[in-house]
């Protein structure tokens, strides 16, 4: 821009000093032709004219003198100041000898001479302007002509000086807005562009550092987290939203028994087609299931777990984790183990313990005075309970173990209510309890083995029983339902909160708050395994301050 308004500057200069010029000069030459050249021409025509009326018009001379004067004033050309000279001396001898008509004849000459002269500068001078004149039309002709073509270059040049770095900067920025942080504009020029070209660089070049540094750190950042995932004794799968593979860790590479590199970015389902472990994880089901996996020429245990992984709300994809349990499950089958061994080894003992007491009750070992009596009674109570503990503690550690020893055969349910009600009387009398046995008639007998479902029914029992106030009523009864047979124990106990009752069934499980010595929290867990064993279901109902109800059903025989 400030080149361009130079240059029109310029022009502007050029054009009129050398105007100006040359109208100056022209100017002078016509004023000097003027001044010169014509004014003597003009006196010469007025002395010709004089000389003619000189006899008749006594004003005449003085014209003649008058002009003769301005004349020899005005004397400009070579040659002129002679015949000026020439002429004046002529007049002066006509004044001498007005009569001799040869003077008169030298004044003319004498003029003409003068008039001669002056046209002959007149045309000089003519000849000189129009020289001038040529000179500056070809002066001024070269000078449009060069000024014409520096002014085309312009026209030619100057939008693509100013267009060009601009399309290059925008083409620039284009390719920084697409991450092509590799781009730099290179334009040679000391202007703005130019200092705008550098400031871009610097900036590609300060994006292109942070970028590639952030990319080294997300790299380190990735192996770092892939090393740790692989250092971990729990199997690790990452499914993306569409369920493909995203990785594997060793541990899982080792149970699935696949590379990684060859499922990344499978669809998980495809390879569950051929994978038996990948189709167990893959499908929904309660999570916390114990799976037994043998892998590493030894047994495995694994407890998996489907985590979801959100982003603002949307799931981009699925963690499954495989928790090794191996050594909780080691260390629960070696207290399995110890329980049943020591409940094994208790019970004999207890049962001796037991007899010796009842023995000591015989009046033919001795009668016993009324102190001894109540710590013999004492004895065979802590007995019974101590009997009881082992007796669940061994069912305990045969669920446990798998050991459930089971007798099934079509059994009748009525008498199974019987034995249990038989079972707990005494207990329901101290508390002044009834119980009230309400049986179907015509039940079908059901598949099962009698032992083990008197055994849950006396549980429920014993727990309705402890748990009512004294002088309430307990009701059991059976009844079929559908092509069921179905047993319920109803109490008007204290009831169970709400929240405990889904864990009510798990082992060692005591509601908050229950101060029973006897009790160990294995019964209901026990019972729950006992009648899911036989293919029965189990369930509780209850509602706190207002009783309960257990309840389980087989299906008929
Ligand atoms: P325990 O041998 O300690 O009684 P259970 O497994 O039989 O263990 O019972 C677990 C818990 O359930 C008990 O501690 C008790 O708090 C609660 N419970 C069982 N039956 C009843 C019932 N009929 N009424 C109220 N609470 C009960």
């Amino acid at each position: 821009m400030s080149l361009g308004l130079i240059f029109l500057f310029i022009v502007i200069l050029l054009f009129g000093v050398l105007g100006l010029f040359y109208i100056n000069r022209l100017s002078n030459e016509g004023r000097l032709v003027l001044q010169n050249n014509h004014e003597s021409l003009v006196y010469c025509n007025r002395m010709m004219r004089a000389l003619e009326d000189l006899r008749t018009d006594k004003n005449a001379l003085d014209n003649f003198r008058e002009n003769l004067k301005k004349q020899q004033q005005n004397v400009t050309e070579v040659g002129e100041k002679e015949a000026t000279e020439d002429l004046t001396r002529n007049f002066n001898e006509l004044l001498i000898d007005p009569s001799d008509s040869s003077n008169y004849s030298d004044i003319r000459r004498s003029i003409n001479k003068i008039e001669d002269l002056n046209e002959m500068a007149i045309v000089r001078k003519n000849g000189v302007a129009q020289h001038t004149a040529e000179n500056a039309k070809g002066a001024l002709t070269w000078l449009f002509t060069i000024l014409t073509l520096v002014a085309f270059t312009f026209i030619f040049n100057l939008p693509g000086i100013i267009s060009d770095p601009i399309s290059r900067l925008s083409e620039g920025i284009r390719a920084v807005a697409g991450k092509d942080y590799k781009k730099r504009i290179y334009l040679k020029r000391g202007d703005e562009f130019g200092e705008l070209a550098n400031a871009f660089n610097t900036m590609a070049e300060k994006l292109d550092e942070y970028e590639s540094s952030n990319l080294a750190k997300i790299k380190f950042e990735k192996s770092r987290i892939e090393t740790i995932i692989n250092q971990m004794r729990d199997g690790i799968i990452g499914l993306d939203e569409k369920r493909n593979v995203l990785f594997l860790n060793a541990v899982s590479e080792k149970l699935l028994g696949l590379k990684e590199s060859t499922i990344v970015g499978s669809y998980a389902p495809d390879i569950a087609l051929s994978n038996d472990l990948m189709r167990t994880l893959l499908q929904e089901g309660p999570e916390k299931k114990e799976l037994k996996i043998y892998a590493d020429n030894k047994e495995s245990y694994f407890n998996k777990d489907v985590l979801d992984v959100m982003d603002n709300g949307i799931l981009i994809g699925q963690v499954i984790v495989l928790r090794n349990i191996t050594p909780f499950h080691e260390l629960n089958e070696a207290k399995t183990n110890f329980i049943a061994t020591v409940s094994h080894e208790l019970k004999t003992p207890i049962s001796s313990i037991k007899m010796s007491a009842k023995l000591l009750t015989d009046l033919r070992v001795g009668a016993l005075n009324e102190e001894q009596q109540e710590l013999v009674r004492s004895i065979t109570d802590d007995s019974d309970r101590l009997l009881k503990i082992t007796g669940e503690l061994l069912n305990m550690s045969q669920v446990e173990t798998g050991n459930i020893q089971l007798k099934l055969q079509p059994a009748n349910p009525t008498a199974i209510v019987d034995q249990a009600v038989q079972a707990v009387l005494f207990q329901a009398q101290q508390k002044r309890i009834s119980i009230h046995a309400a049986v179907a008639e015509n039940l079908p007998f059901i598949q099962a083995d009698v032992e083990k479902t008197s055994w849950v029914l006396i549980n429920f029992l014993t727990n309705a029983i402890k748990y009512s106030p004294e002088e309430s009523g307990v009701e059991v009864s059976a009844f079929r339902n559908r092509d069921k047979v179905e047993f319920i124990v109803r109490d008007k106990g204290r009831g169970i909160e709400e929240k405990y009752l889904p864990r009510i069934f798990d082992r060692y499980f005591k509601v908050p708050g229950t101060h029973d010595r006897n009790g160990t929290g294995l019964g209901l867990s026990i019972s729950k395994e006992f009648i899911e064993a036989q293919g029965g279901k189990i369930w509780v109902n209850s509602e706190l301050g207002a009783g309960s109800s257990f309840g389980f059903t087989f299906n008929a025989a």
